[in-house]
This record gives structure tokens, C-alpha cells and sequence, in this order.
């Protein structure tokens, strides 16, 4: 990960009093959008602010997500089973289309040299689901049927014959009941994303323009509207305690598990009644190289029923920072803390007048959930273990070791029907001026980063976007934008070759 000291560049910026825009948060959200905004309008002078000393340290660090290319290849959450017996894949659609789009405005900056060598940050790993069970079977092979008559899942293949499962991924087959019915799809052209890589990147690209000042430890604590519509935003120093106030004429908090807070200390109409409820996560990580090396997929299995969608187990090959690694998780687990180096405060702090009464109808309609996190919570490693075996029956206890993975902050919203409920997605809650944007949620994540951030470039800066220079530079950043690669195949598959080719992934 990229350091930056920790005081702020010596550039035009750094002593106005007001910027076009504030970003909050140097993760993978912040960066994508401040380099999408500074390819748009290469005069807007930008201030990144971080709290830690380092960029991409809370959820987009490698080892605190699972570094999926999410493009529902493998996901089986992504395509529910509907009550008819039929797979409903509307969500796969979006997802592959989505991810499709990140990858084209990535391949743009490699065209460009921003990013250096794409295999610092993404690598081809194949996307298969395995599941054991009649009735799991019977389900993967419809979901494949359905797929598979879409073009953005073209290529999708499913066997159910135990030879052919053990040449994907022998780890695990070997050891498995001989009785036990499985099977599998294997999509060859998933990917294995380091979202901290790229943030880093990312963020290195962006710092380099003039006007942009990326402060770390350097702490957003307060947002006030300004009579012109602009927002005064109170930074601390980290490092001396002082503090500074700067006006912005736009500002993003992509604070992760800390925008909740800070959506909130602006106090806009949109922001409330929005509560989050903190799950925190940990994987197994193989200490074996010689069991690493003979795993080459990201096998994702089914979550148990009534468990959330995040909670599906799955067993990685990572690439991380040059190193070949192996993940098997995530457990859930429970934190109040909202982000990992939180408070523990977070969610009591979170709780308000306006958003009291979702909060209490999720605690009461969630009884699934808390089950879930209080099982979770309760495993002993024997229990982890055994979970693990699930997916690689000879698995021993002394190759895997314990590690802490990201936290989350499932949203919590009205809701005209339950008073509130809870969701898996995220959500961009911005104002109805387009001044401040927040990001909340953590699903699909860091994957649609780029579609998400065009979203709100579309939504907060309206008069902009319709200009011809902002129209050319999209189109030149994301040539499908504006069409859809989800209902043009040709395009889809010229799109999905020609950034397969740059980003190394041919
Ligand atoms: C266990 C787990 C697995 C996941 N797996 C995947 C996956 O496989 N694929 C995928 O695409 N996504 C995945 N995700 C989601 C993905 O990691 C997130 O969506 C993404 O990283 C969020 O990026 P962000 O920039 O919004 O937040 P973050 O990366 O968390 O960045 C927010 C930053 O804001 C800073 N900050 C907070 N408050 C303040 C403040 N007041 N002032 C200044 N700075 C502040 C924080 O320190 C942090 O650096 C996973 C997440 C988790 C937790």
C-alpha cells in the first residue's frame, strides 16, 4: 500500500479555503471517483481526507474482502430459486453487466499508464460453484441452464462427474464420500481483484494532477451547509490535533463503515430514518504452500439456510501483492465497531430519534440473522474446521490459521411496510441539490465501483454531465456507456475481448 505523508502536498489547493470537491475515505470508492472526476474536469481542485496513515487499510485492504471479480459466475445468492422451481438470474445480468463496466474504465487508465501493470491488481482465476446434495444439484444445473442462454455467460460449464470436479479442483474432491452426489460449474474468465492494489493506484494517479491533495491522518469530523449550498467540513490532524475547516462544493463520503456518522452530522432530509448494523468477518488462511499451490478457483458454495447472503463459504486462491494465497470464509462475527479500527461505540452513537424504530423492526424480523451471528460467534476452532471440511475434506487444523477479515455495515432503512428492514446491497444516499453524496453498504462492493460511481456522477452533477467535453470523455473512459452490454451481444463480447486483452486477462 502506497504512504503518503501525511501533511498535505504543496499545491494550489492547499491553501484555498474552497474546493469543488471533498472526498472522504481513501478507499476504493473515494479514489475511483476523484480519478473519474479529475479525467472529467482536469481543473477541479480535489482534497482527499483519510483517518489512518495509510490508504486502503479498512474494507478495500486485500485481506479484509475476498478479492472476487464479483460477476455472478459463481455467486449462487445472486440467482434465487423462485417458488415455480425456476431460476430467476436478473441479478447475475447486472452484476456480469456491472463488473463488465469496471473493467473497461480500468483497462482505459492501463491504455493511459495510470495504473502500471495490471497484474498488480487483477488476475484470472476461474469462477466455479460446488454444491453437494440432490436437491443442490438439481438446483445448480438449472441455474446453469439459465445462464448459460445469456451471452455474458457464455462458456459457463457444469459436471456432475467426479473425475472431471477433481481435475478442476482436486483439494476438494480428495477425501470425499464416494456416495455423495456433486457438482459444479467452471466459468474460465473469473477474476481475483486487489482492490487495495488498486486503490493505491488509484489514488498515486490521482495525487499527481495538480490541484488534488490527499491528506492521511487526517480525520473528517463534521459537515455543516453553508447559506450558498457549499458544505464547510471540519477536519482533524491526526498527528498535531489541530484542526481546519475548508468549504467544498461537492463532497463524498466514501468513509465506508464510517459514513453512516457522517451522512448523519450533515443532517440532510435523505439521510434519515438509515441505520447500519455491524458484521464483522474472518477467514481461514492456508500456512501450507504445498496444499496452496494445488488450488486454482474460487469455489463458491451454498450458504445454509437462513444464514445472510454474505455468509456464503468459499475456498480462494488470492493474489496477494505477488503471493499466492488460499482463503476459506468467511465466518461471520459480531462487532458494535463500524469499521475496523472503530469505536466501540459505532453503533450505539448510531442510533437516533429517526432512525430508532427501523433499527427495532429489523432486530424483531431478523430472527434468522441473530441466530446466525450468535452461532457464528459461538464456533469453536473444532467448528471452523469441520465448516472447512465441508469444502475440502482432508483439510488439517495446523495448515490453517485464523485471520480477521473486513468489517461491514448492513443497511438499515425505512420502510413503508416493516417500519424498516435490513439490506445486502449498498446504497448511494445523496442530497436532492447533488451537494453530498454518501455510500453505504458493502455488497457487491468494490467490484461495481465504477458503475456506482457513474451513477452518482449522473446524479450530483447534472449540469456538467450534459456537456458535449463530459459526454466524449465518459464514452472515452467506458466505450458501452450509455448502451447496454447486458442486451448487446456483439458489443459485449468485443468489449469483454478487448479488455480481457489490456488488463492481461487473455
Ligand atoms: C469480508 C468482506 C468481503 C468482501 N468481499 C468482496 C469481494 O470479494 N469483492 C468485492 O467486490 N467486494 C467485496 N467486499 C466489499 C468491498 O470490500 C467494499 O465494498 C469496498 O472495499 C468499500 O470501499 P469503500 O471505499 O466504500 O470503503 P473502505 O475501503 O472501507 O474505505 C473507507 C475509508 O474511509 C476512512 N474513513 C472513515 N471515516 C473517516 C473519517 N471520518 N474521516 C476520514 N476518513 C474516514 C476509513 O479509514 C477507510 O480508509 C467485501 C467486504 C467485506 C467486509
Amino acid at each position: 500500500m502506497a504512504v503518503y505523508d501525511n501533511k498535505m502536498t504543496n499545491n494550489s489547493t492547499a491553501s484555498n479555503s474552497t474546493v469543488d470537491v471533498v472526498l472522504i475515505g481513501a478507499g476504493i470508492m473515494s479514489a475511483t471517483l476523484g480519478v473519474m472526476l479529475k479525467e472529467l474536469q482536469p481543473n477541479f481542485t480535489i482534497e482527499l481526507f483519510e483517518r489512518l496513515d495509510v490508504i486502503a487499510a479498512e474494507s478495500s485492504a486485500p485481506m479484509n474482502n475476498a478479492g472476487t471479480g464479483h460477476s455472478a459466475f459463481c455467486e449462487l445468492n445472486y440467482t434465487p430459486q423462485l417458488p415455480d422451481g425456476s431460476i430467476e438470474i436478473k441479478k447475475a445480468i447486472k452484476i456480469a453487466e456491472q463488473f463488465e463496466t469496471s473493467k473497461e474504465f480500468w483497462a482505459y487508465l492501463v491504455e493511459k499508464g495510470h495504473l502500471g501493470n495490471p497484474q498488480n491488481f487483477i488476475r484470472k482465476v476461474p469462477h466455479m460453484s460446488f454444491v453437494w446434495g440432490e436437491k443442490n444439484v438439481e438446483y445448480l444445473k438449472k441455474r446453469r441452464e439459465a445462464l448459460v442462454k445469456h451471452h455474458l455467460f457464455k462458456g459457463m460449464e457444469y459436471s456432475e462427474d467426479r473425475e472431471q470436479i477433481k481435475k478442476w479442483i482436486p483439494l476438494v474432491m480428495e477425501g470425499r464420500d464416494a456416495d455423495e452426489k456433486v457438482s459444479a460449474t467452471f466459468m474460465d474468465i473469473g477474476t481475483d481483484v486487489n482492490f487495495g492494489s488498486l486503490t493505491s493506484a488509484l489514488i498515486g494517479e490521482m495525487n499527481k494532477k495538480p490541484g488534488v491533495t490527499v491528506n492521511l491522518n487526517h480525520e473528517v469530523n463534521d459537515l455543516k451547509r453553508n447559506a450558498d449550498g457549499s458544505w464547510k467540513v471540519v477536519v482533524k490532524d491526526k498527528s498535531t490535533g489541530t484542526k481546519r475547516k475548508l468549504n467544498a462544493r461537492f463532497v463524498f463520503v466514501g468513509a465506508g463503515g464510517g459514513a453512516l456518522h457522517l451522512l448523519q452530522k450533515s443532517g440532510i432530509e435523505e439521510s434519515k430514518g438509515f441505520g447500519g448494523f455491524p458484521v464483522s468477518g474472518q477467514w481461514l488462511v492456508c500456512n501450507n504452500p504445498d496444499i496452496v499451490k494445488q488450488h486454482e478457483a474460487k469455489v463458491y458454495g451454498k450458504a445454509s439456510v437462513g444464514s445472510p447472503p454474505m455468509s456464503v463459504p468459499h475456498l480462494d486462491t488470492r493474489m496477494i501483492d505477488g503471493k499466492r494465497a488460499l482463503l476459506f470464509g468467511p465466518y461471520a462475527g459480531f462487532s458494535t465497531r463500524f469499521l475496523k479500527q472503530g469505536s466501540l461505540l459505532d453503533l450505539f452513537t448510531s442510533i437516533k430519534l429517526n432512525n430508532i424504530l427501523p433499527l427495532l423492526a429489523v432486530g424483531r424480523d431478523n430472527w434468522p440473522l441473530t441466530k446466525y451471528l450468535i452461532q457464528q460467534v459461538m464456533q469453536s476452532p473444532a467448528d471452523r474446521l469441520n465448516a472447512l471440511k465441508d469444502y475440502m475434506p482432508n483439510a488439517k487444523a495446523e495448515d490453517w490459521d485464523l485471520d480477521i477479515a473486513g468489517q461491514r455495515v448492513q443497511v438499515i432503512k425505512k420502510d413503508a411496510k416493516h417500519t424498516g428492514v435490513l439490506e445486502f446491497g449498498t446504497e448511494v444516499v445523496s442530497s436532492a441539490d447533488g451537494s453530498i453524496s454518501a455510500l453505504l453498504g458493502a455488497s457487491p462492493g468494490a467490484s461495481t465501483s465504477v458503475p456506482i460511481m457513474i451513477q452518482l456522477i449522473e446524479r450530483c452533477f447534472k449540469n456538467h454531465i450534459k456537456t458535449d467535453s463530459w459526454q466524449q470523455k465518459l464514452k472515452q473512459m467506458i466505450p458501452s456507456y450509455g448502451e447496454s452490454l447486458a442486451n448487446n451481444e456483439a458489443l459485449s463480447e468485443a468489449t469483454r475481448a478487448r479488455t480481457s486483452e489490456i488488463l492481461g486477462l487473455a
